[in-house]
């Protein structure tokens, strides 16, 4: 395991060193909003507060080209038209600094379902094993963070290649994977092993921050027993406005849609992200809608994080307990307090 001190005033010269060798993307402010953006040396990085959004874009861009195509006329036969089609594939070297814990655990939910036995989504393994997570532990939980309910916490090292702690003067930061002890060693970072008690202190006190820790055990099969439990979700989804911000801003949502743009002969073929929240995820060419209303909507997303995914995938939650959800929901819709009132909630009457 590789250990660097990182001083507080070497912050902006270590990410310009890092920048030199891979995309690096930190969190930035824009407007209110705190994002991930690619560095620049004249604008500092906000590490004080956490990231409005989840880095997602960083391995799942919001819009990401798939392939280009071009529609190619044969002149010597006008009715025969070929299409030519290049793929495209982003395999740059990149680097997240300043993402949270579960930011960085958010992309084994990813990891899942775009690589099993039978499907490789290409385009998202490119950046994926391309791409590496220096994550900042949370000494300060907010209000909103329930990490530790859904087998997280606010120093956990799942899915980060490298942890940034917080201590005297600046940062220690600590290998957890075999590249990311590659990054440190071939930067110019001193070494930062006498400081190894220090955040070792740090990650206890930040773990000893968080609020004692919900069993959320039941809430898969509860929930699958109130699936048809329409006043129990009309209740739950009452002051939700259906605007889809839970799922923009969630580091676990992996839903997206496909779309051709063309111009002329030529196109792309677009992958976006999808938002189940809006009436128009589920509906169907034919006007049907499965899901016509917010309570079918949120039934399915609390759902599927809390039950439908992990009877697929091994008991793992597909929430990471940010608490993004929470704290950006302009109708204050609590997904805590759903899994709460489900898991308390009578059991449907037969019949
Ligand atoms: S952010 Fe809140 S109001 Fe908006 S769709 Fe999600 S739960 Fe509904
Ligand atoms: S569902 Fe909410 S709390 Fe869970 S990972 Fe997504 S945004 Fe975070």
């Amino acid at each position: 395991m590789a250990a660097k001190f990182l001083a507080t005033d070497q912050l902006v010269p270590w990410l310009a060193e890092l920048n030199g060798k891979y995309r690096t993307l930190v969190p930035m402010r824009e407007g209110d909003a705190v994002v991930f953006s690619p560095f620049q040396e004249s604008v500092a990085p906000v590490l004080e507060v956490r990231p409005t959004a989840a880095p997602r874009g960083s391995v799942f861009p919001q819009c990401d080209p798939l392939l280009t195509f071009e529609y190619k006329k044969d002149p010597e036969q006008p009715a025969k038209v070929m299409v030519e089609v290049t793929e495209r594939r982003d395999d740059t070297p990149a680097v997240v600094v300043g993402g949270r814990p579960c930011d960085a655990a958010g992309f084994n939910t990813f990891d899942r379902v775009y690589e099993t036995d039978t499907i490789k989504d290409l385009n998202y393994l490119a950046r994926r094993e391309n791409t590496l997570f220096v994550s900042l532990i949370c000494t300060k939980p907010a209000t909103t963070c329930f990490c530790n309910w859904v087998g997280g916490g606010p120093a956990d090292p799942v899915g980060s290649d490298v942890q940034m702690i917080p201590v005297n003067g600046g940062w220690l930061l600590e290998s957890v994977t075999d590249r990311g002890e590659a990054m440190l060693n071939e930067g110019s970072l001193p070494d930062g092993a006498d400081k190894s008690a220090e955040a070792g202190s740090v990650k206890d006190a930040a773990n000893a921050a968080m609020g004692e820790a919900q069993d959320v055990s039941a809430a898969k099969d509860k929930l699958l027993e109130l699936f048809d439990d329409a006043d129990f979700w009309e209740a739950q989804s009452a002051k939700c406005i259906s605007c889809g911000t839970c799922t923009y801003l969630c580091p676990t949502c992996y839903c997206f849609n496909i779309t051709d743009e063309k111009f002329g002969m030529k196109g792309v073929r677009l992958r976006t992200w999808d938002n189940c929240m809006s009436s128009q995820f589920t509906m169907e060419a034919s006007g049907h809608n499965p899901r016509p209303t917010k309570a079918h909507r949120l039934k399915n997303r609390v759902g599927h994080k809390f039950s439908y995914y992990p009877s697929l995938h091994g008991d793992n939650i597909a929430c990471v307990g940010c608490g993004r959800c929470i704290k950006s929901c302009p109708a204050s819709v609590d997904i805590r307090a759903i899994v709460l009132n489900a898991i308390a909630a009578p059991a449907p009457q037969e019949g």
